[in-house]
């Protein structure tokens, strides 16, 4: 299989001096195209920290990071934005949809900043929310949807740029069980049914339990199943 995407000792320190905190201690990991791996541990591990790293969105500190074969500690501004853009869709709380703007301009919103033309857009998003079954909610403003169908947009979003890899974070939180578990089935069935790469964080076991692959974190280090769940250990804090 081909990695699409690969870090080499990828640490990430949050401030400086006597307040920094080092939430990724030497990350090593290669995932593979088409792979489902679930992102693991405790509140306060690392888990969104390194997602946002992974994806794009913020750099690390040192070590490497290897994107659909580009080395992306050498890229910067509007390669790095092309590259995030071209590569990833994201099912992320804090990108939720813009409120007042239309279930549509949402779900295009990533191909207006890739310059998609108008038509174009329009017809690539209207195939996205007819997939999530949505497409007559197309008009509606994102406030007017309920939880479960906000989080179907956002999946919509994800997937109208034909991306390599979808990141999720925790993205059956706020749902209830129901409404999870078909939130769940469409990010494994793009998995499954697409080839697109599925990188999810969640504290839910059972989820993390459908992907491939699971990538347990504590303290910022990726360790084994046993020593992400226990209270003392390797990693632990006095
Ligand atoms: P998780 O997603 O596993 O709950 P995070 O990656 O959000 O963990 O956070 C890992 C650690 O880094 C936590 O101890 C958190 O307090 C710290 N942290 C996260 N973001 C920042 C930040 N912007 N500034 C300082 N510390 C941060
Ligand atoms: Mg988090």
């Amino acid at each position: 299989m081909t990695s699409i995407l690969t870090t080499r000792d990828l640490t990430k320190r949050y401030g400086s001096g006597s307040t920094s905190f080092d939430a990724l201690r030497g990350i090593t990991l290669d995932i593979d195209e088409g792979d489902s791996v679930a992102i693991v541990g405790k509140s306060g591990s690392g888990k969104s920290t390194l997602m946002h790293v992974m994806a794009l969105l913020d750099p690390p500190t040192s070590g490497e990071l290897i994107v659909a074969g580009e080395n992306a500690r050498t890229l910067s501004g509007a390669r790095l934005n092309a590259l995030r853009n071209r590569t990833f869709g994201f099912v992320f709380q804090q990108f939720f949809l813009t409120p007042t703007a239309s279930v549509l301009e949402n779900v295009m919103l990533p191909l207006t900043i890739a310059g998609v033309r108008p038509a174009e857009r329009r017809r690539r998003a209207m195939e996205a929310l007819e997939r999530l079954e949505l497409a007559d909610k197309a008009k509606n403003r994102a406030t007017d949807l309920s939880g479960g169908q906000k989080q179907r947009v956002v999946i919509a979003r994800a997937l109208v740029n034909n991306p390599r890899i979808i990141f999720a974070d925790e993205p059956t939180g706020n749902l209830d069980s129901a409404t999870g578990a078909l939130v769940e089935d469409m990010l494994f069935d793009l998995n499954a049914s697409n080839g697109i790469t599925l990188v999810v964080v969640t504290h839910d076991d059972d989820l993390a339990a459908r992907a491939s692959r699971q990538v347990y974190l504590r303290d910022g280090l990726v360790v084994a199943a046993d020593e992400a769940h226990s209270l003392t250990g390797a990693g632990a804090r006095a």
